[in-house]
């Protein structure tokens, strides 16, 4: 498979260089050349585990690098506190798929445990020597999944920004705390859009003058990067297979999925999986306040020109959805206005409208809902008082979601809300949404939230506690590419 940019479909470019550089050179994201995927044998996925489906799927988009069965065996290995890797629960009328068993206890870690082997791979084929140095900005979670998962990798070195204030004091803590010799993680003043906006002006300003003082090339880890993308297509039919073997389905049957949304990354990964066979009836993204998508979805219309909101779901507190650029190109004909036009737009207005043809078929497959923090709130207790299960606020956001999608269109399908992290990253937020009083330390409101709901805390976050902090600077968002260029002279 080779990979073309979605502003400029003309030049294609390798697998192994789509995952070394990230972002292609007119700014635009790599998509596969070839969209029509219908030789891609997905049935056969069905008798696989995880890993047997990973290593299928990243043989599919990854052709020129070898070593993929090794990549896969141990990205998902011992890693993942199930050998299930993403667990499917039937919470009630519906299916919770577990997404946050990894290191981190982030969705993300499935991902970036396997985008660090895919890219030292790719520097293998490509013959490269010098460092890549990857920079993330990050709404929380994925800062300390992508450090985790380039922790010591040979040749890669890791800078993770952070929106200072902007994330929890537990992601503050897992990012401050990393250890390794290649990492480093620092806070901007701003929210997560100055940050990620900080970090593409670093991408540009590279592809202009170079980093002056060193030979490192610059990378992303961010869910633009292809190698993030693509091993999140795997869930979605491992949940499938699931739901075949549980005798739920059969194969052929349509069934529907709900994602908590923040940069359309993980909604994505359920578009290209729908691409390559997977019986899917709904693609339902779920917003929180930050509700810009689910006005995209409904209307059209993307305007970010809104209030930003702080919300109990800060993963999802985004106003600029950087994948949905590669929805856009894959859903828009001729006639329609190219992407770079929209994305133009977007700088320049902070507001594109699609053509009612582009709406009428992002309409087939998307549906779109949002919850505020009462809504979020709501979907916690009530899941956890009916069925004992605990909910993170973003998981409930999609839980809200999928409420309302029912109330609208009737429970049709069986419906996989996507669960993004586990509740224990984000304890202050469900203790309040259970009624549970509490004090101020975060990590006794892990043990609090234990405690009265017998859930066992994931010994990654509580063993944070008291672990040295490593790294403390905060910078302005004008600071950051001079920041990058002092921390690569060290
Ligand atoms: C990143 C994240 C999301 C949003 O995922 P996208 O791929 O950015 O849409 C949702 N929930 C949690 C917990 C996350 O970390």
């Amino acid at each position: 498979m080779r990979y073309i940019s979605t502003r400029d479909p003309k030049r294609a470019v390798s697998a192994a260089d789509a995952v070394i550089s990230g972002i292609a050179p007119d700014g635009g994201l790599y998509i596969p050349e070839d969209p029509d995927f219908g030789s891609f044998d997905w049935k056969a996925l069905l008798s696989e585990d995880f890993r047997g489906i990973a290593e299928r799927i990243f043989s599919f988009y990854f052709e020129d690098l070898p070593g993929i069965p090794e990549i896969v065996g141990k990205a998902y290995g011992p890693r993942f506190d199930t050998p299930e890797v993403t667990p499917l629960k039937k919470v009630g009328d519906r299916f919770v798929l577990e997404l946050f068993h990894g290191p981190t206890s982030a969705f993300k870690d499935v991902a970036l445990q396997a985008l660090p082997l895919l890219l030292s791979e790719a520097r293998k084929v490509r013959g490269i020597t010098h460092e890549t140095v990857i920079l993330t900005a990050t709404s929380g979670d994925t800062g300390k999944a992508a450090l985790e998962g380039f922790r010591d990798v040979p040749g890669t070195r890791i800078i993770v920004f952070f929106p200072d204030g902007g994330v929890s004091t537990v992601q503050r803590a897992q990012m401050v705390t990393q250890e390794g010799g290649n990492v480093c993680s620092v806070a901007v003043r701003g929210n997560f859009d100055d940050t990620q906006t900080g970090v593409k002006q670093i991408f540009v300003r590279e592809k202009a003058e170079g980093l002056p003082g060193t030979d490192a090339a610059l990378s992303s880890a961010n869910s633009i990067n292809i190698g993030r993308l693509v091993p999140q297509i795997a869930y979605y039919f491992k949940a499938y297979a699931d739901l075949v073997k549980a005798g739920e389905i059969r194969v052929g049957d349509p069934i529907d999925f709900t994602v908590p949304t923040g940069n359309f990354g993980d909604i994505l990964a359920g578009y290209l999986a729908y691409r390559m066979g997977l019986p899917v009836g709904k693609l339902v993204c779920a917003s929180n306040k930050n509700d810009v998508l689910t006005e995209f979805i409904g209307t059209g219309v993307y305007d970010k020109n809104r209030p930003f909101y702080k919300t109990t779901s800060p993963s999802m507190d985004i106003l600029v959805s950087s994948n949905l650029e590669r929805l856009l190109y894959f859903l828009s004909e001729e006639g329609d206005e190219p992407v770079s036009e929209l994305m133009k737009k977007l700088t320049e207005t902070g507001r594109y409208k699609v053509s009612p043809r582009f709406l009428e078929k992002l309409q087939a497959l998307f549906d779109c809902g949002a919850a505020n923090d009462e809504e979020v709130a709501d979907s916690i207790r009530e899941v956890f008082t009916k069925y004992g299960y605990l909910l993170d606020p973003h998981t409930a956001a999609g839980w809200h979601t999928a409420d309302r999608y029912f109330e609208k269109t009737g429970h049709t399908r069986p419906n996989v809300v996507l669960s993004t992290a586990s509740p224990y990253k984000f304890p202050q937020a469900v203790l309040e949404a259970l009624g549970i009083p509490h004090g101020s330390d975060e990590f006794e409101m892990m043990d609090l939230l234990s405690e009265k709901t017998g859930v066992q805390v994931p010994y990654n976050l509580s063993s944070l506690r008291g672990k040295e902090e490593r790294f403390t600077d905060v910078v302005d968002k004008e600071e950051m590419y001079a920041y990058v260029i002092r921390t690569l002279e060290k």
